[in-house]
């Protein structure tokens, strides 16, 4: 048997990993493979610090797996077609009948599955799939004509219902057993990429220090303000947590599991601080689910078939702009250097800087979701999606086209005293509080400057965009 590798690096409650421990096998050690997929991942837009995350991670269980005598090879490969030939061939030369992994809900790795299944079976072996990344199995909430609900509240009470009558399957960490083995000496290039592309992601602990640690702290010290700190950019009141859900290294079994250990109580208790925050994991169980039953998300369509023809004004200049962060509005523009030099975003600023591409500077809301997979560590086709159509209201229980953030008003009220505005933009430090949220033009003795140009005028950019959605 062999043990696959992809979306899921890590023994903590991993069904996959679970089975494959559970089988006798007589080959000792046991073989498990990780492909090293550099210009898959870049097909798929992925950032250069979500690659350095994920190899991060993946080195790092190469070691934790040897301590269960499990011998993980991280594989260069350049695509799913070379994963599929070499699983193919690996197979068939060391007799192995059984290749077991956790399944991914994208479009193109659903069909990379479908056809090694195909290869798999002509030659005498198998793919089994478990799977590892939502709470409950995605296809069980459904409305009562047995679809995917199209309005997030309802799922999520359905999804409630369904965790308190069925609960969900937690598999713990496997335990490691004192037998060691030497480490193998493959990959060596991804080894000394890995190491000198550190820097890139280092500011993220690893996974097992980021559950042992600050997930714990998140629930003990912060998660009781999470309501109200979330929306404010210049405090650290959200989990951080994203990009390890996102690579699949922290289960969200595990996030509810330690959650309903310190909160029993919790899914009874929806007006609660703590639930807030549960709300949110429950967006990402809608958007994996959604992307499940709509494999057409995958390949960027809209989920509103109507808005699929929109004819954007996709002008490159103000894209440009948009995306270096000058607009002319500060807090858009200190959000994209955040997102640029850091490669996080706080989630109040990506509503409003997709608002304002989408809406303000009427570009296609697919050239947003691309640059925020190419710059964001927590990039996720599902979650990303959905939040792009969900601010561009061509998306599933999305935003009303003609509800459009005003993005000095989301200044005013999220970040009142421009501290964030002043981290990311250093240029306007002396700016007053009162002036910061949109100096394009301001007095100052007696004189009017024109300080941090706009690049669209906020009223005639919303009547602009009220026609263009009506048509
Ligand atoms: C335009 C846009 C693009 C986005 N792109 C991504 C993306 O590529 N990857 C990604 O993980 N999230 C994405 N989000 C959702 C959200 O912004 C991030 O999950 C959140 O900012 C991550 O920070 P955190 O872990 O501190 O979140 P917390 O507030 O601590 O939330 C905990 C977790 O809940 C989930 N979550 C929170 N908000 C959302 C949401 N709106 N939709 C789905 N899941 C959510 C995430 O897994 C998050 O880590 C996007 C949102 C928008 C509006």
């Amino acid at each position: 048997m062999l043990l696959w590798f992809r979306n899921d690096l890590r023994t903590h409650d991993n069904p996959a990993l679970h089975y494959f421990l559970s089988q006798p096998d007589s080959e000792k050690p046991r073989k498990a493979v990780f492909f090293v997929c550099e210009k898959q991942w870049q097909k798929h837009d992925w950032s250069p610090i979500k690659i350095d995350f994920i190899k991060r991670h993946a080195h790092a269980l190469v070691k934790e797996l040897a301590l269960l005598n499990i011998e993980l090879e991280l594989i260069e490969a350049d695509d799913f077609t070379q994963q599929k030939e070499y699983l193919s061939d690996y197979c068939q030369r060391h007799k192995i009948t059984k290749v077991v992994a956790n399944s991914e809900v994208e479009f193109n790795e659903q069909q990379r599955d479908k056809e090694l299944c195909s290869k798999l079976k002509a030659s005498g072996s198998s793919l089994t799939l478990f799977e590892a990344d939502v709470i409950v199995p995605k296809g069980k909430v459904l409305n009562k004509s047995a679809i995917m609900y199209k309005v997030f509240t309802p799922f999520k009470r359905a999804w409630l219902t369904y965790v308190q009558q069925a609960g969900f399957e937690y598999l713990g960490k496997v335990s490691s057993s004192s037998v060691s083995i030497a480490l193998p000496s493959h990959s060596t290039n991804t080894n000394k990429e890995c190491e000198s592309q550190k820097s890139l992601s280092s500011t993220w602990p690893l996974a097992t220090f980021f559950e042992q640690k600050i997930l714990p702290s998140f629930y003990q010290d912060k998660i009781s303000s999470y309501k109200h700190n979330r929306d404010i950019p210049s405090v650290k009141g959200t989990s951080g947590i994203s990009p390890y859900l996102a690579a699949g290294v922290i289960s969200p079994r595990y996030v509810l599991t330690l959650l309903l250990n310190k909160y029993p109580d919790l899914l009874l208790a929806a007006d609660s601080e703590e639930f807030s925050w549960l709300n949110e994991i429950i967006w990402r169980e809608f958007y994996r689910n959604l992307i499940f039953h709509e494999p057409r998300l995958s390949k960027h369509q809209c989920y509103k078939e109507n808005y699929q023809d929109m004819r954007w004004d996709n002008d490159v200049t103000l894209f440009n702009a948009w995306c270096q962060g000058k607009t002319g509005y500060p807090l858009v523009d200190a959000a994209m250097r955040q997102l640029n030099q850091t490669g996080w975003m706080h989630n109040r600023l990506r509503m409003v800087v997709a608002s304002f591409l989408t809406k303000h500077l009427l570009i296609d809301w697919r050239l947003g979701e691309k640059y925020f997979m190419q710059h964001l560590i927590d990039g996720d086709l599902a979650s990303n999606n959905g939040g792009w159509q969900w601010a561009a209201s061509t998306g599933c229980d999305a935003q009303p086209y003609f509800r459009i953030f005003n993005p000095i008003r989301q200044s005013e009220r999220f970040d009142p005293t421009g501290i964030f505005i002043r981290k990311y933009i250093p240029e306007l430090k002396s700016i007053s509080d009162k002036a910061i949220h949109f100096p394009h033009q301001y007095i100052d003795d007696n004189k009017l400057n024109i300080y941090w140009p706009a690049i669209v005028e906020h009223k005639e950019a919303r009547l602009k965009a009220l026609a263009f959605y009506k048509v």
